[in-house]
């Protein structure tokens, strides 16, 4: 009765250990976010602006969609919160209409000297191509380039709107490895 009770005790705890390690192997390939090294100042205080380029050509509601696709995701004791601004000075992150032939969008960051944060993000619409897909696409992709802004790199093994093109998620919002991986750049630990 003893020896049953204590064998069947070890069996429990093993099982427990097994748990753990598959648990922590299924959740590493979970969270397959690539970080860009990059991170905005406050993420609770984002602020963007669009040039007169983005309107004349008629992307004022990807861009819109795309800055603020990323808000209320929870990071640590933050929330992802990006407003306008009509402020091309205070503006964390500015949008252009480009004719670039090259891929839908483009990223640039200004990053700080002393560190990873990101003083001035820009982003151009390349028109030639993003005039070629559907407005969701059109959505997808600006969604993707906040994305970069806000610290994240591409992701091919998950599903995640930091895919790299010419692939699509199919999505308009940020999904669950995106939202991992922007909880992992803000959560202040
Ligand atoms: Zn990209």
């Amino acid at each position: 009765m003893e020896i049953e009770s204590s064998l069947s005790k070890r069996k429990f705890i093993l099982s427990s250990i097994v748990l753990m390690v598959v648990a922590s192997i299924f959740i590493s390939q979970v969270d397959a976010y690539v970080l860009r090294g990059n991170r905005v100042d406050r993420p609770n205080q984002v602020k963007y602006w669009l040039d007169a380029s983005i309107s004349s050509i008629g992307y004022n509601a990807a861009a819109i969609h795309g800055s603020t696709a990323w808000n209320g995701l929870t990071a640590g004791r933050l929330s992802i919160n990006v407003t306008s601004t009509t402020s091309a000075s205070a503006a964390d992150v500015k949008w252009y209409a480009s004719s670039e032939t090259n891929d839908l969008g483009q990223f640039y960051a200004q990053t700080s000297t002393s560190g990873t944060l990101t003083s001035t993000s820009i982003v151009r619409i390349n028109t030639v191509r993003f005039k070629t897909v559907d407005g969701n696409r059109q959505k997808e992709t600006t969604a993707h380039e906040m994305g970069h802004v806000l610290g994240l790199t591409h992701e091919d093994t998950v599903p995640s709107i930091m895919l790299s093109g010419p692939a699509w998620l199919y999505g308009t919002y940020p999904v669950q490895d995106d939202k991992d991986g922007i909880a992992h750049i803000y959560q202040f630990d």
